[in-house]
């Protein structure tokens, strides 16, 4: 056998996230070539499978067994910014749990985090304060995805509008890699079964649906292949298992969520990535684990098409996913300078930031570097959110972000139609 490519850790620019093992297996099979393994750091727990998937050096990192949620996530992520330096931007890819009344999602589909007008794409559906009359306000915004990820995100998209996906000839990579382990990570023959909501799974104890009523199937048409079906949208992520279809449906009626899962909420204001999900099941009493590995494969297989189409010249000139959460907490303090709060609690939350702020100031002006490099334009004196060549995703115009966008009517910038706007345009 070849000896393996060994590099530094420096070299290595992608960090890619999993929380299951059957997950971190999808993903090792999307690498074009497997590196030698680097040592670790003696703080640093997490375990690490190294490769390239084209020009991209990625490190691909587990949650340790058996541990999930939003806080393993998160530390898994701390760990992997301190040990690799170079990291530019997150993946956390895996499965997930599908949200069919937001769109016609069915099993083995992808989900993809995609920023829309009212938040970055993933949402932490539990986190937030209880108001008077059961009402539950969810407070506390997670950060977009890196504009890098996104901008990638559209070509593969436009792409698969006209030219089709490379996820089903990647996913059939798999049979010529791992000829005799291939069916573990093949389409499952158990028919994707959607109930209706509020019926449940009849036998609790019975890991299919065997004994399950055929007629409160909910009825869809058949689609001309099965091919997983890419979807852009928004993630809920919690600490808990969604297992219910009323719970499911109501985070898609207030969220407009495609999809449910457990990690994300805990990296995005601490590792700005972008979330991949393949759907497994639909987060009812139903679920089973029968299209856990395919869903894991379909995700991994829609990942490196999407790295395919990142330049990695691009990625080098980005900035570190260091240098970005600095940029990213001086901003918060410009943002909550300018607020005009008028509830107590408003007022109570910006004071804190402001502190927090003193420190960050003292800390910049110590350092002799100019932080104000604009990550857009790469221009230096203005911050990425004043950057005048900035694209607003929501309504196409320049110069402002799709959060700050106050626009009422304009032109959808995904069909160019007058009057409403992209987030709630036909182009899914
Ligand atoms: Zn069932
Ligand atoms: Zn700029
Ligand atoms: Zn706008
Ligand atoms: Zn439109």
């Amino acid at each position: 056998m070849a000896r393996r490519t060994r590099l530094s850790h420096a070299d290595y620019t992608v960090g890619w996230i999993c929380a299951l093992s059957l997950e971190m297996a999808a993903a090792k099979l999307m690498l074009d070539e497997v590196h030698e393994n680097l040592s670790s750091q003696p703080n640093d727990h997490n375990s690490y499978y190294f490769g390239n998937i084209g020009q991209h050096n990625i490190v691909l990192a587990c949650l340790p067994h058996g541990e999930y949620g939003i806080a393993s996530a998160a530390t898994v992520a701390t760990q992997l910014k301190s040990s690799f330096h170079s990291i530019r931007f997150g993946l956390m890819v895996g499965i997930g749990g599908g949200v069919p009344s937001e769109g016609d999602i069915r099993l083995g589909d992808v989900v993809v985090s995609r920023p829309t007008g009212a938040h970055g794409g993933v949402v932490q559906y539990d986190y937030g304060k209880a108001l008077n009359e059961g009402v539950f306000q969810r407070t506390g915004m997670l950060n977009r995805p890196p504009q890098i990820l996104l901008t990638s995100l559209n070509k593969v998209e436009t792409n698969h509008m006209t030219e089709g996906s490379r996820v089903p000839r990647f996913l059939d990579d798999i049979k010529r890699k791992i000829p005799n382990y291939a069916a573990n990570f093949a389409r499952p023959t158990q028919a994707d079964c959607l109930y209706m909501t509020g019926y449940d799974h009849a036998i609790p104890s019975s890991e299919t649906c065997d004994g399950c009523d055929k007629t409160m199937d909910v009825q869809r048409a058949n689609r001309k292949d099965n091919n997983p079906v890419i979807h852009y949208g928004v993630i809920a992520s919690g600490n808990q298992v969604v297992k219910n279809s009323h719970l499911r449906d109501n985070l898609g009626r207030e969220l407009g969520a495609s999809c449910v899962e457990m990690e994300a909420a805990g990296l995005m204001n601490n590792y700005p990535c972008l979330v991949v999900r393949g759907i497994c099941d639909y987060a009812d009493s139903h679920k089973n684990k029968e299209w856990q590995r395919y869903a894991a494969a379909a995700a991994a297989a829609y990942t490196k098409e999407l790295l395919l189409e990142t330049p990695a010249i691009h990625i080098d000139q980005a900035q570190t996913v260091q240098e970005i959460l600095y940029d990213s907490d001086i901003h918060r303090v410009e943002a909550s300078e300018d607020e005009d709060g008028t509830s107590e609690d408003e007022d109570e939350e910006s004071e804190e930031e402001e502190s927090d702020g003193e420190i960050l100031e003292s800390r910049g002006n110590a350092s002799s570097q100019r932080r104000d490099k604009c990550y857009n334009c790469w221009r230096y004196g203005h911050w990425r959110n004043q950057c005048p060549d900035l694209t607003c995703d929501r309504c196409g115009s320049l110069g402002h972000y799709a959060t700050t966008c106050t626009r009422q009517q304009g032109i959808c910038y995904k069909c160019g139609t007058w009057g409403h706007f992209a987030e709630t345009c036909w182009i899914s």
